[in-house]
């Protein structure tokens, strides 16, 4: 599986390409989430080059990245999973980027985080785009608030990140995120995984988050 991750990757960006040049889009980046996978696994993309990689665990990127990236100038590392409040100040510790803002206690305590460090990562919010229960994200009608929330606690909200409803179409969720985005005049859009990066990308994806279609399955 390892040393099949680079040619994997060479294919899953030349799919990315294409799908949005079809949909008139520029080609979203393409994080490569290495959650679960060991320090070896993830080398040979960082050898092949690639620098942008999305974790779902503060403390298992925690114990991972600090030597890759000293070992590897220029790694970008994402934070795609639920994020808790108590550990907001490693998560701006250690990320670049934070996907999923989606409470006001959560802005709360990544706003204090935030100006204690001086380190502002960039930030997603994320929508709960199938209205689903047990499912992170704000709902759809929340969205403009916690937006206005977010930015008056000064965080750098880039664009709306989701994880649609599993086994369903992400077509029209996607499109859905995407009018939203619009709507709320924010450029970036998070959206798209191993099943539906393509979609995703004709779509208008900014970022597609693929994990087993590079790495192959997790255990
Ligand atoms: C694990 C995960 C991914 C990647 O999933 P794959 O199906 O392996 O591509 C993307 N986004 C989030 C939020 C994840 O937790």
């Amino acid at each position: 599986m390892t040393d099949d991750s680079v040619s994997r990757l060479a294919t899953v960006s030349a799919q990315l390409q294409h799908a949005a040049k079809l949909g008139q889009h520029a080609t979203p980046t393409l994080i490569a989430v290495s959650k679960t996978h060991d320090a070896d696994t993830i080398r040979p993309l960082l050898e092949a080059g690639h620098r942008v990689f999305g974790e779902n665990r503060v403390q298992e990127a925690a114990a991972k990245w600090p030597d890759l990236r000293a070992a590897y100038p220029g790694v970008e590392l994402h934070l795609i999973g639920q994020l808790q409040s108590n550990k907001a100040a490693d998560a701006v510790a250690l990320f670049d980027v934070i996907h999923t803002v989606d409470r006001p206690s959560l802005i709360a305590a990544l706003a204090e985080a935030m100006d204690k460090s001086g380190k502002r990562p960039d930030c997603f919010l994320q929508v709960n785009i199938g209205d689903e229960e047990q499912k992170g994200g704000c709902a759809i009608a929340e969205a403009p608030a916690m937006l206005e929330t977010a930015r008056s606690a000064g965080l750098p909200i880039i664009g709306l990140m989701a994880i649609p409803p599993h086994g369903l179409d992400a077509a029209p969720y996607f499109a859905l995120l995407a009018k939203m985005a619009r709507e709320l005049g924010l450029a970036k859009l998070s959206m798209g995984m191993s099943e539906d990066y393509e979609v995703a990308a004709m779509l208008g994806a900014s970022h597609v988050r693929v994990g087993s279609a590079l790495f192959g399955a997790r255990a």
